[in-house]
């Protein structure tokens, strides 16, 4: 689907866990049932480190049902991330309609539940083989690891089903009071503080279960529902931004300083008499009153330092056809979601074939950090 998939440091303390907790504990109670002190084996060692896979693959395939689904409806999504506490597909735009939210969010709980039962439906079917004796004891591990995968797709299904912001249920409850409502702000204030409810009842009863319960895993939940309360209120700011840049122009963040090089000056040149007097992110490439291109900064940090006697701007710009170019009427929010799905630091603003501007993450933030003080 050419999306990227970033495995973030954390995720590779997750599967250590997960490896060491179904190859050296589970697995081997499991398949030594008689033992005093079973002990982890090559057998159940390789047991763990499957599940642990398949694991993370029910988690991949619940996360691409949402890239799906959001490429779908015409969303660009950047990448997959796995990380301690799952998944993340980062889309590249908030949706613009409650339908498409609703669709998006509800895709990932849709596959988990569609794998729990395919894995829980073998599960049965390979007891119930077990049962009839035709088959000796090596049915043990595929039953054990199908139990394990139905279980864990199951949890993953009703767990993200639960109704707070940011996770799958509570974007399904924003998509549902947004339709209503036609408020996506008071939608989203709503999902958020179902969200932060949650996220304090898991903080509460995993604390709870810790301290009085002596159970160590109640500090997982806490942990989740820490990140959970940070997503939820973090959500809620992005969404405060988005709207308020859903209700600006591009054309008023943009800057207006535009300066030109002639294509045919050497890079070194160009440095030397533009880059480092001026301090402009990008120039435009002009012939007389001609627009050839762009030449960004970060594009001269390509060409090796030997070659920049000997290579023109012409070489190096960006040309005319390949610029992604925004309208001053659009919003800054449909600029900011085209910014984030290139790789660009800045794009070009034109009218009548002209750059009248650029607009990058730092210029909208600068209008963002301006607005707020004034406001004060
Ligand atoms: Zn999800």
């Amino acid at each position: 689907m050419g999306i990227d998939l970033h495995l973030d440091a954390s995720w590779f303390i997750i599967v250590a866990l997960l490896i060491y907790t179904l190859g050296f504990i589970e697995f081997p109670r499991e398949l030594h049932p008689r033992a005093v002190a079973p002990r982890a084996d090559i057998v159940s060692i390789a047991l763990g480190i499957a599940a642990s896979l398949l694991l993370f693959a029910s988690v991949l395939a619940h996360e691409f049902a949402h890239a799906w689904m959001a490429i779908q409806r015409g969303i660009a999504v950047k990448r997959i991330t796995l990380f301690i506490f799952g998944g993340v597909a980062h889309i590249a735009e908030e949706p613009d309609r409650p339908a498409s939210e609703f669709l998006i969010a509800v895709m990932g709980p849709l596959t988990s539940a569609a794998l729990a039962a395919v894995f829980g439906a073998a599960w049965i079917w390979l007891t119930i083989l077990d049962s009839t004796g035709v088959i000796g004891a090596w049915l043990t591990a595929p039953i054990v690891l199908t139990n394990i995968l139905a279980q864990a797709n199951g949890s993953l299904a009703l767990f993200n089903l639960a109704p707070g912001f940011p996770l799958d249920g509570g974007r399904v409850l924003r998509a549902i009071l947004w339709g209503v409502t036609r408020d996506l702000r008071r939608a989203t204030r709503w999902a958020t503080r179902v969200g932060q409810l949650i996220a304090l009842l898991m903080i509460g009863s995993g604390g709870a279960l810790f301290f009085f319960g002596s159970n160590s895993g109640g500090i997982w939940y806490a942990l989740i529902g820490m990140f959970l309360w940070n997503a939820a209120s973090e959500g809620y700011r992005q969404m405060l931004l988005l709207e308020t840049l859903r209700g600006v122009s591009v054309s008023r963040v943009m800057t207006r300083v535009v300066e030109t090089v002639p294509p045919d000056i050497s890079i070194l040149d160009f440095v030397d008499a533009y880059v480092l007097p001026r301090r402009e992110q990008t120039f435009v490439v002009a012939d007389g009153t001609i627009t050839l291109g762009l030449i960004p900064f970060d594009q001269i940090k390509r060409v090796k330092r030997a070659e920049w006697r000997v290579r023109r701007v012409r070489d190096v710009m960006i040309p005319r056809a390949r610029l992604i170019a925004l309208a001053p009427e659009q919003t800054a929010a449909s600029a900011l979601a085209r910014l984030s799905a290139s790789e660009q630091d800045e794009l070009s603003v034109i009218e009548n074939e002209q750059v009248i501007g650029f607009v990058g993450q730092e210029t909208i933030a600068r209008y963002l950090k301006l607005q707020s003080d004034l406001a004060r």
